[in-house]
């Protein structure tokens, strides 16, 4: 008997006799979509490696979590996440798994800087929908698209702001390693200071050349970089696009007003390609805005930049 206590006791001790590595603290993450997994990916360092909920090509407009990815965000310690406004079916999913959980809307970050959707873009101003907040004259299109532009990641500004209040939140959970996540996030920063400097320069040469897009995503890129996206074939939230908006939207691009039309790594390419067509545009290739063609790590975030830069400017080459 005292042999079983003494054992049951050595049992008990084994536990706390093995000094926990710091890492034994480190949360389970969660995260939406790869740019943020790749931000998260970049805090955490050696740490650990957060989840990514989308999957390959899928869009961040349309998603349906299969049961082993509910069941993992049900476990989670923590979800970082852009935020309701991008993805409802995220939402739903959060409310509906029940208890309070640490999340981090990256949206509600103090720093984000966040812009509204823009009207239809030019060629639609010019039918006078400028007053298209809250009043009833209604879309043709069924629903609104006013609001906040959730696509806030494609500003390196937003990222960086980001990177801090991602390790502040992972401190919270895990304090023996703030210092390492402080410092992860920092080196980030300067990062993709050093990107934003490169893209900056890239992108010049877009200046103001308008293009046409696929889905009204890349505002935050225009506004940093200075691009001229003369209109996009769907809405902020990728539905797809009545035969009013594509027969206005061909009219406007008629005629050499457009340089390029680039479609979607996410989406069918037939409407871009029609579109470029009709109107003389040259075609480009696809846009990936959400990353989700790419390999998901630290280094997607970088790669998701430059990728647009690739593409877009080899459109506007001579
Ligand atoms: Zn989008």
């Amino acid at each position: 008997m005292r042999y079983i206590i003494s054992l049951l006791l050595a049992s008990l001790a084994l536990p706390t006799s093995l000094a926990l590595p710091s890492w034994a603290e480190v949360p389970k993450v969660m995260t939406d979509i790869p740019p943020v997994h790749a931000l998260v990916s970049q805090v955490m360092g050696d740490l650990g490696r957060p989840e990514l909920l989308l999957e390959r090509g899928a869009s961040e407009h349309d998603f349906q979590l299969r049961p082993s990815q509910a069941a993992a965000l049900a476990d989670a310690g923590l979800v970082v996440w852009i935020g309701p406004e991008l993805t409802p079916w995220l939402d739903r999913a959060l409310e509906g798994s029940g208890e309070a959980r640490a999340q981090l809307p990256l949206l509600a970050v103090p720093g984000t800087l966040t812009r509204a959707y823009a009207d239809d873009g030019a060629h639609m101003a010019e039918e006078g929908h400028d007053d298209h907040g809250h009043d009833d004259h209604g879309h043709e299109k069924g629903h609104d698209h006013s609001g906040t532009d959730p696509h806030a990641w494609l500003d390196p500004a937003n990222a960086k702001a980001w990177l801090g209040a991602i390790a502040a939140e992972l401190a919270r959970i895990d304090p023996d390693n703030a210092a390492t996540y402080a410092a992860n996030a920092t080196t980030a920063v300067a990062g993709i200071d050093q990107l934003d400097a490169d893209l900056t320069a890239r992108f010049a040469t877009l200046k103001d050349k308008p293009v046409v897009v696929f889905h009204d995503a890349y505002g935050y890129l225009a506004d940093h970089y200075g691009l001229h996206i003369f209109g996009s074939i769907a809405l902020g939230d990728a539905t797809a696009p009545g035969a009013a908006r594509l027969s206005e939207l061909r009219d406007a691009a008629a005629g050499g007003a457009v340089l390029c039309v680039f479609p979607e790594a996410q989406h069918d390419p037939k409407l871009a390609e029609q579109l470029a067509e009709g109107s003389g545009a040259a075609l480009g290739p696809a846009l990936d805005p959400n990353g989700s063609t790419l390999e998901p790590g630290p280094g997607l975030y970088a790669a998701l930049l430059t990728g647009l830069a690739d593409a877009m400017t080899s459109c506007a080459a001579p």
